[in-house]
């Protein structure tokens, strides 16, 4: 799909590159937000799986640039915004960048060390693993994605802040919506409208963090496994009944965003400038080293017929 052809079919692509955010996503936090609020208050935040950086960009126009801009501001107690991602991303003002794996405990640590041993009042994670099409393990995968940003949450966020991530719907979000019960009395599913329908994301809305009594984050597992585990991974769990019968959860799910806003599954006819003519927009900061940019490097040397190099190889 041309990029014109993709500023029509997507609207939210398109206003992305007008308004300056680096990717479409920023529209679903910033829906989220319209919604549930979730930066009220807010001094400390991580962002989990931050590449490209939209999100980030979301946290500084909205946390960090209000309160440097502010007429009383000394440049001290500004807000901060750690933001965590595999990929390395171009800066964004007031965002502390960390290149690592949420999948590793010590992540956790990096960031306490940026807050001075102080909490998160919001961890927000829209991570993804590569997506392989096939719906039970792209929603598997994506699940353990979700439980490592917990445990990261259960070690950098305070008591009645909020973890926003997101979710892939299937066969187990009951499951998953009572793993994050555990932790977060209040827990909504929220699909904004900037999310396609036909894509089975959604996010996990997950307010005032309140661990159980006595609560050991080295214990995490343990809990989650009495709750149940993934259909299929452990057929002898003894306590998954409770999502079935008259115990059967009922997940609040709620769509945000106006809802006379824009629609993500509708094309909308491109504005004309002067000329009459349609100017497609560059991207506004494409990923500085995208997983498959040896795999496009490829295409395009064997478009030009020019022999692979060896530095090139897919196999190194
Ligand atoms: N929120 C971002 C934005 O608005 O620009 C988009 C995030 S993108 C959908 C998903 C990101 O998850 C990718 O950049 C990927 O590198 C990251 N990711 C996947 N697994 C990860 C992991 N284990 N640790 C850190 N980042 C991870």
């Amino acid at each position: 799909m041309g990029r014109a052809s993709r500023d029509k079919r997507d609207i939210y692509y398109r206003k992305a590159k007008e308004e300056g955010w680096r990717a479409r996503s920023a529209f679903k936090l910033l829906q989220i937000d319209e919604e549930f609020n979730i930066f009220e208050g807010v001094k400390r935040v991580v962002d989990l799986c931050a590449a490209p950086g939209s999100w980030s960009q979301v946290l500084s126009r909205k946390l960090y640039l209000p309160a440097k801009l502010a007429p009383d501001s000394n440049g001290e107690n500004l807000p901060l915004i750690v933001a965590i991602d595999l990929q390395p991303m171009a800066p964004i003002e007031g965002v502390i960048q960390v290149q690592g794996d949420i999948t590793n405990a010590r992540t956790a640590e990096v960031v306490i060390r940026h807050f001075d041993g102080c909490k998160a009042d919001l961890v927000v994670c829209d991570g993804a693993p590569d997506v392989t099409g096939l719906h039970d393990m792209d929603e598997f995968v994506q699940s353990q994605l979700i439980l490592a940003g917990l445990t990261i949450v259960t070690h950098v966020l305070k008591e009645g802040g909020k973890f926003i991530a997101k979710i892939f719907r299937g066969k187990d979000t009951s499951l998953l919506y009572c793993q994050l019960k555990l932790f977060f009395p209040v827990v909504t599913f929220a699909k904004p409208k900037s999310s396609r329908n036909s894509s089975i994301e959604a996010f996990a809305v997950c307010e005032n963090y309140s661990p159980p009594e006595g609560f050991n984050p080295k214990d995490l597992h343990r809990l989650l496994e009495k709750v149940g585990s993934p259909s299929g991974v452990d057929d002898t769990d003894c306590c998954s009944g409770w999502l079935e019968g008259p115990n059967k959860v009922y997940i609040p799910f709620l769509a945000c965003g106006d809802l006379r806003g824009y629609d993500s599954d509708r094309s909308y006819p491109l504005p004309k400038v002067d000329g009459g003519t349609y100017q497609s927009l560059d991207p506004v900061q494409p990923p500085i080293a995208p997983p498959y940019k040896r795999a496009l490097e490829l295409k395009k040397a064997s478009n030009q017929g020019i022999r692979e190099p060896e530095n090139l190889s897919l196999d190194s």
